[in-house]
């Protein structure tokens, strides 16, 4: 059997947050693979980490039935991390979304129980829907709408929990389950159509923030470092989870794009739009588990990481605004 850590298959690794936990992974020394479809990360991504003789990119579709994958050394390692994130993403994607949830997380499995592997499967707080308990403890089954728009990536995460899970009584994988919450941070794309690079283009080009709905409803929002570091803290336990991974710090979305105007110095108006189907309105993870068996909560707080996102935002775009601090 492979020794945990020596060569970590990170599945969706060209993706934002994938992206990132393949970069950790290289300077702590560990051999990577990143697979990936392309169909929502990019390579530019990944580019930078390409002088690594540590670091391989596989293009690869792991919906596809395994014997179609172009080949890769076998893993110690699987963290997946593939699907469409965002709501504009998996809404014009719903059947891609639905397939990486349901044949991916089936393939990924397979893959990691064949080779010995310890799989990290990356599932979400949307798995609690419009929640109607604060916070969101790891304890609570949620409240999804099974037929609205949000439900390709909700129960495509609830059925990838539940196939870890059956993985593990079964045939004994070793296996760990993340609930991650919003995160944000350099490398989300300015079109994925989520409220953070949304207010952050936005407000860089002088146009009005877009606030959908009455703009009360809130979300926890964890800088990308943090949300990595809690990854792999969990990746390096024992622990099977699922474990809520997020920043407990709630606040509405009218005041996050309150803040990014504030951060980009702009004179943009922050204007009101017609609030999304079924959109959750309320979102805070209870991390007292993530606290107490792995050590781990955020260290970035939110003005510092919107400064920072802002400022990434700013020098892609060639902004001629200059973030405050
Ligand atoms: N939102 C907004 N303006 C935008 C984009 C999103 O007000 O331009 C709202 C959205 O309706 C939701 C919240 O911001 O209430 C967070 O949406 P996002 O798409 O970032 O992520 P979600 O948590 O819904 O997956």
């Amino acid at each position: 059997m492979a020794v945990r850590g020596e060569h970590v298959v990170v599945i969706g690794g060209a993706g934002f947050v994938g992206s990132h936990v393949c970069e950790r992974l290289l300077h702590s020394g560990h051999r990577v693979t990143c697979v990936d479809s392309l169909l929502t990360g990019s390579a530019d991504n990944v580019a930078a980490l390409r002088g690594s003789d540590r670091f391989d990119v596989v293009c690869c579709d792991i919906t596809l039935p395994p014997e179609k994958w172009p080949p890769f050394d076998p893993p110690s390692d699987v963290l997946h991390l593939a699907s469409p994130a965002s709501p504009k993403d998996y809404q014009r994607l719903p059947l891609a979304t639905l397939r990486v949830g349901a044949r991916g997380t089936e393939h990924a499995l397979e893959l990691a129980t064949r080779h010995g592997a310890r799989l990290v499967l990356s599932s979400t707080s949307e798995v609690y829907g419009d929640p109607v308990e604060h916070p969101q403890r790891e304890t609570y089954w949620g409240n999804v709408n099974p037929i609205g728009p949000r439900s390709v990536y909700d129960e495509a995460k609830r059925y990838a929990e539940a196939l870890v899970m059956a993985y593990h009584r079964e045939y004994g994988t070793d296996v760990a389950i993340a609930r991650v919450f919003n995160t944000y941070g350099p490398r989300m794309r300015a079109d994925d159509g989520r409220m953070i690079p949304n207010f952050i283009t936005q407000a860089l080009r002088g146009r009005p923030l877009t606030v959908a709905g009455t703009g009360e409803q809130t979300r926890s929002v964890c800088y990308v470092d943090d949300t990595v570091s809690g990854l792999l803290a969990l990746w390096r336990s024992d622990l099977t989870g699922p474990v809520n991974l997020g920043n407990p710090h709630e606040m509405t979305v009218r005041h996050v794009a309150e803040q990014i105007r504030d951060l980009t110095g702009t004179t943009s108006a922050v204007t009101t739009v017609p609030g999304a189907v079924d959109d959750p309105q309320r979102r805070c993870p209870d991390i007292t588990l993530a606290r107490t068996a792995l050590g781990w909560q955020p260290e970035v707080p939110p003005r510092e990481g919107l400064h920072r996102t802002v400022a990434w935002f700013a020098t892609r775009a060639g902004s001629p605004l200059t973030p405050r601090t």
